[in-house]
């Protein structure tokens, strides 16, 4: 039996060559995926993305289908940034685009506002999973324009729906069954903008993994011109055996700069269901894609702290044990990386005890892989200093949200 999962995820953001700030913002926490592009003068369009990954950064409700859940943290991102806009002079006027995907069950669901947009690649074709809420995109649906007309449009960033300008907002959203292989784009108009779907299909096809592919995007929309923010989220969807579901966690060196994938492990697929107006994916072609799959995971020891360390540790926690400290231990935690290379929040003490008996627990697993972290924060975030659950959260959320700079 096996499940799928998202492999491995790369975010890349870039100002452009022409935008003295950027708008953007993203969201990147497996299964779940956000881009969302702002507008509105003195960085209001600054607010107004990243309120509306905030909201998804506080999770998804529990009950719904998962078209259903995101449109509803689409909707509440539209009423918190329109109340915002209204009750502050500053932010009057702003607006966000907002595309989200999550991965669930091997069903890819997808909600949207706005000219961001989201793609599939399969089989080395590139298939366009979003509508364009923009002026042009609509003209091109009624077929007064082709899309050759409308990359050249002087009206093509005019866009028709937006979050924030209306108290409530009309969400498109769509699903899809995905398989093995699929790699999926969410993206700013940054990148669509300047290049064409031909180049990011040549691109998927052409490189080596995910990260030089999101390099490679980003190049060659600023070297088309940059006119604006460029955000790429890329994310490849793997299958796995159950056995390989559920590793032990183990902790890696904090100084590790592993570039292994963000992994969560997903539920046993269902075969998806085809709903009604939903566009139906191309038929598969070819499981194996241009991307090359990664080698096969090493494993990787845990790195303990120095011996005497360790050891003056593991006196100290017998101590705490004999002392009736464990639940003191249950209140602390630390930030390092997972077996996968992922920013995780830990939950009790640093250390492994003589028969391997570890004094930790996974309590949260970011969507951030070490690699990701500025180099300058790595040695700081990743040093499994003890926290409080509050500053450990607060911390590993700040670097999802990309707010953690050098
Ligand atoms: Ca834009």
């Amino acid at each position: 039996m096996s499940v799928l999962r998202v492999a491995e995820a790369v975010v890349r953001t870039d100002t452009g060559r022409q935008r003295r700030g950027n708008e953007d913002s993203s969201f990147a926490r497996a299964p779940l995926f956000v881009v969302a592009d702002g507008m509105g003068g003195a960085q209001a369009g600054e607010v107004a993305s990243q309120l509306a990954v905030e909201v998804f950064g506080e999770g998804l409700p529990p009950e719904g289908s998962a078209e259903e859940r995101l449109a509803t943290r689409v909707r509440e991102a539209n009423r918190r940034i329109h109340r915002l806009s209204r009750s502050e002079s500053e932010h009057a006027g702003m607006g966000t685009t907002l595309t989200a995907a999550l991965l669930e069950d091997a069903v890819l669901a997808v909600a949207h506002v706005g000219d961001s947009r989201a793609y599939m690649f399969r089989g080395g074709s590139l298939q366009r999973l979003t509508r364009d809420h923009s002026l042009v995109g609509e003209l091109v649906e009624q077929g007064k324009l082709t899309e050759e007309q409308a990359e050249e449009h002087p009206q093509r960033s005019i866009i028709t729906r937006a979050l924030g300008p209306e108290p409530d907002v009309q969400v498109d959203t769509w699903s899809y069954p995905v398989q093995a292989g699929d790699i999926l784009l969410l993206c700013s108009d940054g990148l669509t903008s300047m290049i064409g779907e031909d180049a990011i299909t040549r691109i998927l096809t052409g490189a080596p993994d995910l990260r030089r592919a999101a390099d490679r995007l980003i190049d060659e929309a600023n070297e088309a011109g940059g006119r604006d923010n460029i955000t790429a989220v890329l994310f490849r969807v793997e299958e796995v055996g159950d056995g390989e579901v559920d590793q032990p966690t183990m902790i890696a060196a904090p100084s590790a700069t592993s570039t292994r994938p963000a992994t969560a492990p997903r539920p046993p697929a269902a075969a998806p269901l085809p709903k009604n107006g939903s566009p139906e994916p191309r038929a598969p072609l070819a499981r194996r894609q241009g991307l090359a799959r990664p080698a096969a995971r090493p494993r990787r020891n845990p790195r303990y702290a120095k011996p005497v360390a360790a050891l003056v540790a593991v006196c100290a926690v017998l101590f705490l044990i004999g002392a009736g400290g464990y639940l003191a231990t249950r209140q602390l935690y630390f930030v390092g990386t997972n077996p996968q290379g992922v920013v995780t929040v830990f939950r009790g003490l640093p250390y492994v005890l003589p028969a391997g008996i570890r004094l930790y627990e996974t309590y949260y697993v970011s969507g951030v892989p070490a690699g990701q972290v500025p180099v300058t924060r790595r040695r700081t975030l990743l040093d499994h200093h003890l926290r409080s659950q509050k500053d450990s959260s607060n911390l590993v959320r700040a670097l999802e949200l990309g707010q953690l700079s050098g």
